[in-house]
Parts: C-alpha cells; sequence; structure tokens
C-alpha cells in the first residue's frame, strides 16, 4: 500500500529483534496525487453558491484517500479574496485555491478561458513546494482540458470523473450556451486520451460509449455517502427536533436551485395530492391535505440564478395554493440533513438529468424511500419497489401517484425504509468507493512505471498538442471576452 511511516529507523525496533535494518534515515513519505475540480471547490459550505455534488464528492473522495495512505492535494479556482489559499482538512489532505482569473464567482459557462492561468498556477505550485504529481485526477470537462495540457509535458497519470455529460445535459436544454461545441469537443478529447475515466454509474458508461466515442479505458465506480453520518434515527425523534407532527405527511426535495433539478415538477405534483387529483377516480383520499408538507432544502444567492430559480418556486407554490404547506427551509449542512431525511416520509428528485444524485443514496441511507425521476445515475440507485419508485421525468402526475403510494402503503413503505440503507452500506459507502479508488490508481502507477522501464515512455496515448488550443480561443471570443484577454490567455497557452 501507499501508507508509510515517515518515523526515522532509529525510534523502531532493535536489530536485535528485527534481522534487518535498512541504511535509510528515513522511510519514502505518502505518495502525493492531485485532484483538480476547478468550480467545485472542496472547501467550500455545500448546498449554497452552486456548491453541490461535485465539491462533496472530491472532499469526501480526497478525505478517504488520505486515510488511506496518500497524501492528497484538492486544486480548485480561488473566488473570494478573503478564501484561504489553502484549506487543511485533515493531516495529509488539503484544498489549494489557484488564482485564475479575477477572484470572484464566474458562471460555470464563462470560466474556460481562465483555465490556461489555471494551468499555470498549478505549475507555479509545483515549482514552488518541490513537489511533482504523478497522477492527476480531474473532475467536470474544464478541468479535463487542464489535465490533458499537463499530461502533453509531463510523465503523469491522467483519471478523470465527469460529473455531468455535455451531450446528455443538452439533451435536456433548448438553448444551447455558446461554449457547448467547446465543452463537447474536450469531453470526447478527454475520454479517448486520459488513461482511465472514471464513470460513476453504468449508465454512464455506456452513455460515453454510444454517445461519444468508443475509445479510451472506462472503469464504474459510483459516488458514496458517509455512512456514518448518514444513518437511520427515530423518526418520531427527527420530527419532534425539527417541530414537525407525528401524522404530518412530509415530502422532501434536498438540493441546488437549477431548473434541471424539477422542483417545478415536485411542487406541481404536490398541488395535485392537495387536490386529490390522484385518487379522482377510485374517490379515494390517502393523503389528507391538512397534513401534506412539502420541505424544500438547499440554499440561494438572492443576486445569483440559484437565487431567482428560488423566488421562481416561491411564487409557484404560492399560485397554486400551496404557502401554508410548503417550508423553504434554506442551505442545511449534512450535520442537520440526517434528521430531515429521516423525519420525512419521502424524498423526491424530480430531476431533468441527474448524472449520479447523492441526495438519492443519502436518503436510503437514511431509511427513507426515494421517488426520482427514471435517468441518469438514479436507474443505478434506486431500484423500484425495493428502495423507492421511478418515474419518467417532468411528468406531474406519474410523481403524484408515486407520492402517493409511498404515503399511503405504509406496509408497503415500511420495507422499503428497511432495504434502502442496506443497499447504501453494502454499495455506496465513501470508504468502499475510495478503496476501489485507491487500488485503481495503484494499478495505473504500478503501469506507468513498467512501462517507462520497459519501453522508455509512460504511456502510448499522449494526445496531440495541437487539439485542444483552437476550441479556447473560440470559447473566450463567444462568450465576448476582450481581444486581450484572449490574447493573454493564448499567451499562457504558449508557455504551458
Ligand atoms: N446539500 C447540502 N445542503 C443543502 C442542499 C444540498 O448539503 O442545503 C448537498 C446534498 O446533501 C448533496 C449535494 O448537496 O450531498 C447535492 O448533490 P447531488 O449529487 O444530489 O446534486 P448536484 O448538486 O450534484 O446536482
Amino acid at each position: 500500500m501507499v501508507s508509510y511511516s515517515s518515523k526515522p529507523v532509529s525510534s523502531m525496533p532493535t536489530a536485535a529483534s528485527q534481522p534487518y535494518v535498512s541504511s535509510r534515515k528515513t522511510v519514502p513519505t505518502r505518495q502525493a496525487i492531485a485532484l483538480i475540480s476547478e468550480h467545485g471547490d472542496p472547501a467550500a459550505e455545500i448546498g449554497k453558491d452552486a456548491a453541490g455534488g461535485q465539491n462533496v464528492y472530491v472532499r469526501q473522495v480526497g478525505e478517504a484517500l488520505a486515510k488511506l495512505g496518500w497524501q492528497v492535494d484538492m486544486f480548485t479556482r480561488k473566488t473570494k479574496p478573503d478564501d484561504a489559499a489553502i484549506v487543511q482538512h485533515s493531516p495529509h489532505c488539503r484544498t489549494i485555491r489557484l488564482v485564475a482569473g479575477p477572484e470572484q464567482f464566474i458562471p460555470r459557462d464563462a470560466l474556460f478561458p481562465y483555465m490556461p492561468e489555471f494551468v499555470e498556477a498549478f505549475r507555479a505550485f509545483q515549482s514552488k513546494e518541490g513537489t511533482h504529481y504523478p497522477l492527476v485526477h480531474t473532475n467536470y470537462w474544464m478541468s479535463a482540458w487542464v489535465g490533458l495540457q499537463l499530461k502533453q509535458h509531463s510523465n503523469i497519470q491522467l483519471l478523470h470523473t465527469y460529473h455531468s455529460l455535455g451531450v446528455v445535459k443538452y439533451q435536456t436544454v433548448t438553448d444551447r450556451p455558446a461554449i457547448a461545441a467547446t465543452r463537447l469537443a474536450i469531453e470526447r478529447q478527454i475520454l479517448e486520451h486520459a488513461d482511465c475515466i472514471v464513470a460513476t454509474s453504468p449508465q454512464e458508461q455506456e452513455a460515453l460509449r454510444k454517445l461519444v466515442s468508443e475509445q479510451g479505458y472506462v472503469e464504474v465506480i459510483p459516488c458514496g455517502t458517509d455512512i456514518d453520518n448518514f444513518h437511520t434515527i427515530p423518526r418520531a425523534e427527527a420530527r419532534a427536533m425539527l417541530g414537525f407532527d407525528a401524522d404530518d405527511a412530509i415530502v422532501l426535495y434536498v438540493g441546488r436551485f437549477d431548473a434541471r433539478k424539477g422542483v417545478e415538477t415536485l411542487i406541481r405534483a404536490c398541488a395535485q395530492l392537495k387536490q386529490g387529483i390522484v385518487n379522482e377516480g377510485t374517490g379515494n383520499r390517502a393523503v389528507n391535505p391538512a397534513n401534506l408538507r412539502l420541505v424544500i432544502v438547499g440554499g440561494s444567492d438572492p443576486n445569483g440564478a440559484d437565487g431567482l430559480e428560488r423566488e421562481r418556486n416561491e411564487q409557484l407554490v404560492q399560485s397554486m395554493g400551496l404557502a401554508e404547506q410548503t417550508v423553504f427551509a434554506g442551505q442545511i449542512g449534512h450535520t442537520q440533513l440526517p434528521l430531515y431525511y429521516t423525519a420525512a416520509d419521502v424524498c423526491v428528485i424530480p430531476s431533468h438529468y441527474e448524472p449520479f444524485g447523492l441526495v438519492a443514496i443519502e436518503a436510503m441511507a437514511c431509511g427513507t424511500p426515494v421517488v426520482a425521476s427514471d435517468v441518469g445515475g438514479l436507474k443505478f440507485t434506486v431500484v423500484p419497489n425495493e428502495t423507492g419508485l421511478l418515474v419518467p421525468p417532468q411528468d406531474t402526475e406519474a410523481f403524484a401517484q408515486a407520492i402517493e403510494r409511498v404515503l399511503s402503503d405504509e406496509l408497503w413503505a415500511k420495507k422499503l425504509r428497511r432495504q434502502a440503507p442496506i443497499r447504501v452500506q453494502q454499495n455506496f459507502s465513501w470508504s468502499g468507493v475510495a478503496v476501489r479508488l485507491s487500488d485503481l490508481y495503484r494499478r495505473l502507477l504500478a503501469q506507468s512505471i513498467s512501462s517507462t522501464l520497459l519501453f522508455g515512455t509512460a504511456t502510448a496515448t499522449q494526445p496531440e498538442r495541437s487539439e485542444p488550443l483552437p476550441v479556447l480561443k473560440e470559447a473566450a471570443l463567444a462568450i465576448g471576452l476582450t481581444k486581450e484577454r484572449v490574447t493573454d490567455a493564448e499567451k499562457v497557452v504558449e508557455r504551458c
């Protein structure tokens, strides 16, 4: 394993008890590796400022890998002048915020032209610290570009996790951003040129093969959750702590405010439940409208896009006559979230598109049935009739019916509540995920060493230097950067 003690040999057992004593003064320190997440700051507060699943993934994977013996440095872009340049999470895991572009929030679709500066800042950091990272794991397509630049001139093993796949995402949006073509090109380049792609579900692997490229090496290692934090708590206790009544029928949403997250579908479904439209045919009203509670958890910035989306959702709640039933709980941290999951009767994930969906496994780990859109990673994590139900995305009526089934069939819901945490414990703990990643890293590094020894070269798949560069200029001009800025970016690229 990579875990080495840095204890001096002199403090170890004597030669009398040990047949062999090395002449080295110290044994090697930990192997340093870099995780790159250009916009998803692992040290950020989760659930607001567009911080969500990617931030959680990188931070949790980083911390778990450090426990397995690696020195983990996680690189992100600095977005606030007051933010610390380095945040130490544990003795061997830290977030390093690099200055690349103005120290302010920049929407993802306008961030790419600052990536050459990111590459330069990364290199400067390496030189300053005297570190070389033989393995770089990038997250999201812009970091992929950074990784491809680094790979051109140094012997690194490059891994990539997409988190979101442009080719799938753009199927669900009507207006493609100007950066779309650049993103699609880079998502293909990284698949074909990285040493390994980490897909987080078999569905993502299939999409990569069908929609992006047949070339490239992919392994499926899912996302995980902290099962020590997300666990079952007596429901009555959780409700009492949050001020809910025992007979409330609680429907929970947890996540960012983004139209693609589908909160609108959920609000409309709850309006149907309240009016009893779901059971018009039978005349039964399993959900007492007086008991219905819609709890929406997630932070937002009043001046940001998520703030506007929250406002739109609040107006919809008003116009649908659900104001009395609905609570906008705001941003809630992971220590408090298990109370919300456990208090709820059902957690709903109405996304139009969801690459993995951490909320599904967090809810299931807390023993809460999940009603989710039948898309992406949710098809992998949620097992219909075992841990919840899957319904077509944006289908208000199907959501209303599925939610009502969980609320009204107590015996069946109890079975789901029992089975859900077992599925998570067996498949989706961060420690299990990190062991698989760690094993993959080791294999790649070993392979790199043996091919260097045998052939004098680390990999046979070095990307072409000329490929990723033209798209930068195109992208920069497309989002309206000044010509000077584009030229600056190009100069940096030349130096890279
Ligand atoms: N989250 C949180 N507090 C909130 C809202 C969300 O901690 O108020 C967390 C949530 O627990 C999950 C992450 O944000 O860990 C969202 O991840 P997911 O993969 O479900 O969605 P994404 O943000 O990647 O679209």
